[in-house]
């Protein structure tokens, strides 16, 4: 019996090793490959690749684990929580008092440099991998759930992309926290109303526009009428200084009994 444990355990062991050694030197060879010709492998060869070799996650490196995907669950319930969707007068809201009119806001999520949720934001900005935000958005509804201040959202809006960024990213990355947010809680996402507005020289003039820094970050809606009476939750992936969410709030000023919220998946420590 002892024998037969030993010998099993050796040979599972080694069925490991080699699978590992196969592993990385077909992953070798395909790196390979591509330098010495200089080219980047085809989306085609990745995927093939990915469906006998899935990737690590890119959040802390470990092989996935039989049913993760995109994020480990280790990673996605690491994440260090801001709970401040139970304080409205967290850090953002004093911030954004007297700058712009709105029910609540939060970032579910403090942004470290360096740290799994860095990682997260990185792939799903510059790697392609819009299912981390649909992830991410998924979790965010798990966590702002109870709080009605956001739950209770009429109709969920993603901070539009700087169209281009859309043209060379070929998706916005607050569209897709948006999605995984309203697939959650059965919400209608907009995403074709609310634009980044022209930049025109007058504006510099116009004392509303002065306070961002950023003058390009300035939106407008095609159309007020789906907001009346509405309570719209706006979406970005990070929260920092809140110039470009609040101009996307600012952009509902005056519509007929509209409310705003505000949630994004990150925001710095304060
Ligand atoms: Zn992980």
């Amino acid at each position: 019996m002892c024998f037969y444990v030993k010998w099993h355990f050796g040979v599972s062991l080694a069925t490991a090793h080699f699978h590992f050694f196969i592993r990385q030197t077909l992953h070798f060879l395909n790196k390979s490959i591509y330098l010495l010709l200089d080219l980047k492998p085809p989306q085609v060869i990745k995927d093939f690749f990915k469906l006998f070799f899935p990737d690590n996650c890119p959040g802390c490196g470990q092989s996935f684990l039989r049913g993760e995907k995109h994020v480990c669950l280790q990673c996605l319930y690491g994440l260090h929580k801001t709970q401040y969707h139970n304080d409205p007068e967290n850090p953002i809201a004093k911030n954004f008092w007297g700058k712009t009119d709105f029910v609540a806001v939060t970032a579910v999520y403090f942004f470290q440099k360096g740290q799994v949720l860095q990682r997260l934001l990185h792939q799903l900005k510059y790697n392609g991998c819009k299912e981390i935000g649909i992830m991410l958005g998924r979790q965010m509804a798990i966590e702002l759930f109870q709080a009605s201040a956001f739950s209770n959202a009429d109709i969920i809006i993603p901070v539009p992309l700087h169209p281009g960024k859309l043209l060379q990213r070929g998706y916005n990355q607050s569209e897709m926290i948006a999605l995984g947010i309203a697939e959650n809680w059965q919400k209608e996402v907009h995403t074709a109303t609310l634009k980044r507005k022209k930049y025109t020289q007058s504006q510099t003039h116009k004392a509303r526009y002065e306070r961002f820094e950023n003058t390009e970050s300035v939106f407008e809606l095609d159309d007020v009428k789906p907001y009346e009476n509405k309570h719209v939750l706006l979406v970005d992936d990070v929260i920092s200084t809140g110039s470009t969410i609040i101009s996307c709030a600012e952009a509902f000023s005056g519509i007929n009994g509209c409310k705003i919220s505000m949630a994004s998946v990150a925001a710095p420590h304060r």
